[in-house]
């Protein structure tokens, strides 16, 4: 099953857009901007060998083989590897495409598997520069001083450079108005430094190839709070922190934030530089929040408390932040490499599931991710060795919503729901089950003894499942001795992966059926428009019914208002048809069996009040998520997908 699943995926040619998207950001180009990759295989071949090259490093199994037996061990992970890319089943985060054999001989990324030699291997790993940094996600502290600030501003620049998003919490800064002893002056507060980070960030940009992101993060009780919520007020996705996703931060238990705004209590605001009693309403705060994001879709709100419950190094190490999308809660300076997999390939046209091949993707995936660990190449040694003590991986999802189209069940539905976690719970089975082989055959990650696993811990909140069973007989058995990795999953929008992989993003319901994405062209700075029908529902549709709905489907991106089967309307939900109830249930029972978190945007329409924005942010709290995004269409005015009518 798995071997005909690859074949028929390898074979599968990409579309216009995917081949558009790599060419124009992924193929590895000479500095004279002439190519030196031209297709899939070719970037395929490059990411497969550099990460199979890790077991010459980080496998002490083949201390004991001879030379013809390593050869053949690596030349066999680079074979897994390599298929797994091709068929686009599996993809790794963005950086890892695009740096993995930066500084190599060209001609050893891509001679044939057959001609490759263990000197070739180690002469890949040997040439890995300070732009061979793979990985997306990243979080640094910034201290109370103009030297930790600054110094931070340096890293920021650094970790964008080479193509990373990166987090902060600012809440250590003092208040605006707060005594500076050095100058007996005032201190100009959080969020007037984070228009410096944003200003540095936005003269290097990534890698050349994508603009930089940041997210920022000031917790609930410190006293610049309410100016904090106002940061991005005026926003029109150009001119105010342009770089910066922010978000309130909850370092408390989200339930304690929950009574206080029932009970309309006061928040005591707290810096310990801040001498003056301050305190504000709950209610004041969250009505803020609300307005905000019904204008601009800034500030999202993380649950710092709710990650750390479930953080296996809690309390040795804290999560102090988010990465830019938020699907990575870490600790001072660390790092993560993302991963996903496609659900709708390992779904026939018949709606069946191959959990087989499913269980097989997710074992190999694992090992690629850990392998990635140790060939990244950070920019910063901080980082380095944050990454190394808790090999902390993201391997999660897209493809969620084709796959349901393709079962015709309902993205809003309890059956939908009851799927994912199901989906998630079988993930995370495998998923941690190869972490603590590798740990067994691999070692463990080097802090495993500071962390909670040898308690039996359980990273994850749990729901109903099929397998719960199973995770917990693992975490109480072989997890205890064993484990890679302090975290294994983490659902990422998947952005630009998705695209190359042709199928829908993350967990996210398809944002239209019909639409244009617009590409930035970094050489020129235009933007360039593709147009796209989606290929599950161009599948159903009978060619002339196709036919008679396109122009209305590419001008409304949704079947909601078109004439047409009532059947059909249901199954082919768009972001916009969805209740945002049904959006937060669905990150709930995906959350449920993540152990680091997941990005998910709650759609509400461009008709919404700010009391409905306000009820939603509200109603997050009663649920076991990680974070909140909410999002009014139209509020930003440059979205990265459009339909067609706003051309
Ligand atoms: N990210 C970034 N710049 C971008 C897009 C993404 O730094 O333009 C980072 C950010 O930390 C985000 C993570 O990459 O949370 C994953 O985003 P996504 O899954 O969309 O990336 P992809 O791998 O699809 O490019």
């Amino acid at each position: 099953m798995y071997r005909q699943l690859i074949e028929r995926y390898k074979q599968k040619p990409l579309s216009e857009n995917a081949l558009k998207i790599l060419k124009e950001r992924y193929f590895f180009k000479k500095p004279s901007g002439e190519f030196v990759e031209n297709s899939w295989f070719d970037v395929c071949r490059r990411v497969a060998r550099v990460v199979a090259a890790a077991e010459l490093i980080n496998n002490p199994r083949l201390e004991k083989m001879t030379a013809a037996e390593k050869l053949d061990f690596v030349r066999q992970v680079e074979s897994d590897f390599f298929d797994l890319l091709a068929s686009r089943i599996f993809l790794p985060n963005s950086p890892t495409l695009f740096n993995a054999g930066i500084g190599a001989d060209y001609e050893l990324l891509y001679k044939p598997l057959e001609q490759m030699k263990l000197e070739d291997y180690q002469k890949i790993l040997d040439s890995r520069n300070h732009l061979h940094m793979l990985s997306a996600c990243f979080v640094v502290p910034v201290e109370d001083s103009i030297e930790g600030i600054f110094n931070a501003v340096k890293e920021f620049a650094l970790i964008t450079k080479a193509g990373g998003g990166i987090g902060s919490n600012f809440s250590a800064l003092r208040p605006k108005g707060s005594f500076v002893a050095g100058t007996h002056g005032k201190a100009s507060g959080p969020v007037s430094f984070m228009h410096v980070f944003n200003t540095a960030v936005s003269i290097v940009e990534q890698g050349y190839r994508r603009r930089g992101a940041l997210m920022g993060i000031l917790n609930i009780d410190h006293p610049d709070i309410m100016e904090f919520i106002d940061a991005k007020k005026g926003n029109d996705g150009e001119r105010v922190l342009k770089f910066f996703n922010i978000s309130v931060g909850i370092p408390m238990d989200r339930l304690e934030i929950l009574r206080m705004y029932e009970n309309d209590e006061e928040i005591e605001l707290k810096h310990p530089k801040w001498h003056h009693p301050t305190k504000v309403k709950v209610r004041e705060i969250f009505k803020k929040m609300a307005q905000n994001a019904w204008e601009t879709g800034d500030p999202g709100m993380v649950f710092l408390g709710e990650m750390n419950k479930y953080y296996a190094l809690y309390p040795y190490r804290e999560i102090i932040s988010t990465n830019p999308c938020g699907e990575i809660g870490l600790s001072a300076y660390e790092a993560c490499n993302l991963g996903s997999i496609d659900l709708a390939k390992l779904c026939d046209d018949k709606g069946v599931f191959d959990w087989e091949s499913f269980a097989k993707v997710i074992r190999t995936a694992v090992r690629f991710l850990d392998n990635v660990i140790d060939v990244n190449v950070f920019p910063i040694d901080k980082i380095t060795q944050a990454v190394k003590e808790s090999r902390r991986l993201g391997l999660g999802i897209m493809g969620f919503a084709d796959m349901l189209y393709k079962m015709e069940i309902p993205y809003n539905s309890e059956q939908a729901r009851s799927l994912a976690k199901n989906l998630m719970a079988f993930m995370a089975l495998h998923a941690h089950e190869e972490s603590s082989r590798l740990g067994q055959e691999k070692g463990n990650f080097p802090l495993f003894e500071y962390s909670r696993y040898p308690n039996g811990f359980i990273p994850f909140s749990m729901d109903v499942s099929d397998y719960d069973d199973e995770i917990r007989e693992h975490f109480n058995t072989i997890a205890k001795k064993y484990k890679r990795n302090v975290a294994v999953l983490a659902i990422a929008p998947t952005g630009s992966i998705s695209n190359i992989a042709d199928t829908s993003s993350g967990l996210e319901p398809n944002f239209l059926l019909a639409y244009v994405r617009y590409v930035n062209k970094l050489s020129t700075n235009e933007r360039e428009p593709l147009f796209y029908v989606n290929e599950v529902l161009a599948k159903k549709l009978p060619e002339n019914e196709l036919l008679r709905i396109r122009d209305r489907l590419i001008e409304e991106g949704s079947l909601r208002n078109i004439d047409i089967d009532e059947r059909l309307k249901k199954i082919f939900v768009v972001a916009h048809d969805i209740d945002p109830l049904d959006h937060l249930l669905m990150q709930e029972a995906f959350q449920s069996y993540v152990d680091n978190n997941i990005s998910k945007t709650i759609n509400v329409p461009n008709s919404a009040t700010v009391d409905d924005v306000l009820e939603i942010y509200v109603e997050a709290l009663k649920h076991k998520i990680r974070g909140l995004t909410v999002y009014r269409d139209g509020s930003l005015q440059t979205q990265v997908l459009t339909s067609a009518k706003d051309l």
